[in-house]
C-alpha cells in the first residue's frame, strides 16, 4: 500500500473518530440541557401544588398549572386523589418515591409516546403517603434532537470526505519529490546514466535535503565512475603499450637465435645484439614492475636524510655510466646541512634517470647537476646542452610510454620520466622541465626541506 494511501487513511480515520466523538458529546450536552429545562418546569408545577396545599389545605385546579401537555396527578400508591383532565392513566410509582425521595424518570410506554415524569412525596393521609406526579411529553425534545442529529451526521460525513480529499492532495504534493527521486533512481538503474539529476524547486525541508543528498550522491558516483573508467582505460593502454614494447626486443632476440641456428656459427655481432636486447628487456620489465607497483598504491618508506651526500653519491654513480659529454656538478657545501624526508634508494634512482636521459639525448656539450635552496625547499637540477624537446613533445614527456620521435632509435621504453615524476610526487615534491629544441633541457626536482629532528 502506498504511503499516500496510508497517510490519507490514517488522517481520515483520525478525523472521523474526532468528529464522531465531538458530535456525540455535542448531542448529549444538548439533550442534557433540554432535559434539565423540562425537569425544572416539572418541579415548578409540583411545588406549586404542594405550596397551594400547604397554604389553603386543599389542592389547586389541576388544569390550571402547566402547559396543555403537562399532566398533573395527585395520588396515593393505589388510588388517584386528583388529576388534570389530560391524564389518561396512572404512571407507575418509582421505588425511590415510595421511600420518600423525590425522583425523575423517563417513561416511554404511555400511548407510545415518551414522557418525563417527576414524582414528589407531598404529605401523608393516615399512613398512606400522597404523591404529586407531573409529567410532560418529550416530543419537542425528540424533534430538537432530530434537528441536531441530521446536520451533525451530514456535517461529520462531509468534513471527513473533505479531509480525505485534502489529505490525498496535500500528501500527494509532499510525496511528489520523493516519487521523482524513486523514478530517477529507477531510470538510473535501468539506463546506467549517472548524469541524471532529480529536479527540485521546493523549500529546504526534509524532502529538499533528501533530494540534495541524492543528487550529491549521484555527483560522487559519477565522479567515482569517471575515475574508475579512466583508470581502467589507462590500465588497458598500459598493458597494450607494455606488450608492444616488450615484443620488439623479443623479436630481435628470436631473430638472432634463428640466424645463429641456421648459420651454425657464434656470430659475435648477433650475440652482442642479443645481450643488449636482453638487458633492455630486463630494464623494461623492471620499469613496468615499478609502474605496476606504483599503480597498486605501493607504500614508500620516507625518513629524514641529508641531501648533500645523497646527490654526491648519485653523481659518482653517474660518472661510471657510459657518456660522451662532459659531466659537471655544482653542489654547494651548504647542501650537506639540508635534510629532506625521503627514500634514499628512490631519490638516487630518480636522479640517475634524469642524468641517464641527459647523457642519452646530449650528443655533444655537457651535462651539469646543481643543487640549492629555493623557498621552503631544495632543488636539484639536471641541465644538458643536448637536443632539447620540441614544444609539442614537452607537455607529454612525463606520460607513460611517451617518446619523442627523434628518441625512438635510442631504445628507452618511455617510462623513466613517468616513474621519476611518480616518485617526486610521493616525496611531496614536483618534477618539472624546461627545454628548447636544439639548445638543451633542464629537469628540476623540488623537494620540501625537513625541519624536524633528524
Ligand atoms: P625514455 O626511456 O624514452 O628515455 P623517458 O620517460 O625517460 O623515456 O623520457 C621520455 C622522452 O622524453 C624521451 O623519449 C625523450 O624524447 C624525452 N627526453 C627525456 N629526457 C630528455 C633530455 N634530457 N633531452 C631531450 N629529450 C629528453
Amino acid at each position: 500500500m502506498s504511503i499516500r494511501l496510508r497517510l490519507t487513511g490514517l488522517y481520515t480515520g483520525l478525523m472521523a473518530v474526532a468528529l464522531v466523538l465531538f458530535s456525540f458529546l455535542l448531542y448529549n450536552v444538548q439533550q442534557w440541557t433540554f432535559t434539565q429545562a423540562v425537569d425544572s418546569g416539572l418541579q415548578n408545577v409540583a411545588e406549586k401544588v404542594a405550596i397551594h396545599f400547604r397554604s389553603y389545605n386543599r389542592l389547586p385546579d389541576m388544569n390550571s398549572l402547566g402547559d396543555k401537555s403537562t399532566f398533573v396527578l395527585v395520588r396515593t400508591a393505589n388510588s388517584v386523589i386528583d388529576k388534570s383532565s389530560n391524564v389518561l392513566g396512572m404512571f407507575p410509582l418509582p421505588d425511590a418515591a415510595r421511600n420518600g425521595t423525590e425522583t425523575y424518570t423517563t417513561e416511554r410506554d404511555l400511548s407510545g409516546e415518551t414522557y418525563r415524569l417527576y414524582t414528589m412525596p407531598m404529605y401523608t393521609v393516615g399512613f398512606a403517603p400522597v404523591y404529586v406526579q407531573v409529567a410532560d411529553n418529550l416530543n419537542t425534545l425528540d424533534i430538537a434532537a432530530d434537528r441536531v442529529r441530521l446536520p451533525l451526521g451530514i456535517g461529520t460525513t462531509v468534513f471527513v470526505a473533505l479531509a480525505a480529499i485534502a489529505v490525498w492532495f496535500v500528501s500527494g504534493r509532499a510525496i511528489e519529490p520523493i516519487e521523482k527521486v524513486a523514478t530517477a533512481a529507477e531510470m538510473i538503474g535501468e539506463s546506467a546514466d549517472l548524469s541524471l539529476r532529480v529536479p527540485y524547486q521546493g523549500p529546504e525541508d526534509e524532502v529538499g535535503r533528501l533530494v540534495a543528498t541524492f543528487n550529491d550522491m549521484l555527483d560522487q558516483l559519477q565522479g567515482m565512475y569517471g575515475r574508475l573508467a579512466a583508470s581502467i582505460d589507462t590500465q588497458q593502454r598500459f598493458v597494450a603499450d607494455a606488450s608492444h614494447e616488450l615484443r620488439t626486443p623479443l623479436t630481435i632476440i628470436r631473430g638472432n637465435i634463428d640466424y645463429l641456428q641456421r648459420a651454425k656459427v657464434l656470430d659475435p655481432e648477433a650475440l652482442a645484439d642479443m645481450a643488449s636486447e636482453s638487458e633492455r628487456l630486463s630494464r623494461m620489465v623492471d620499469e613496468l614492475l615499478t609502474m605496476a607497483r606504483a599503480d597498486a598504491g605501493q607504500e614508500m618508506q620516507l625518513q629524514p636524510l641529508m641531501l648533500g651526500p645523497l646527490v654526491g653519491e648519485a653523481c659518482r654513480k653517474a660518472q661510471a655510466m657510459p657518456h660522451t659529454v662532459a659531466f659537471q656538478t655544482e653542489l654547494p657545501e651548504a647542501l650537506d646541512l639540508i635534510a629532506v624526508k625521503g627514500n634514499g634508494e628512490w631519490l638516487t634512482r630518480m636522479l640517475l634517470i634524469l642524468i641517464d636521459n641527459a647523457f642519452k639525448y646530449t650528443p655533444s656539450g655537457s651535462v651539469t647537476v646543481r643543487a640549492g635552496r629555493q623557498g621552503d625547499g631544495v632543488v636539484v637540477q639536471v641541465q644538458d646542452t643536448g637536443m632539447g624537446i620540441s614544444r609539442e613533445d614537452l607537455p607529454h614527456v612525463f606520460e607513460r610510454f611517451y617518446r619523442a620521435d627523434r628518441a625512438r632509435a635510442r631504445g628507452g621504453a618511455g617510462l623513466g620520466l613517468a616513474i621519476a615524476q611518480w616518485a617526486a610526487t610521493t616525496h611531496h615534491g614536483r618534477l618539472t622541465v624546461e627545454s628548447e629544441l636544439g639548445k638543451g633541457s633542464t629537469f628540476t626536482l623540488w623537494l620540501p626541506i625537513f625541519r624536524g629532528e633528524a
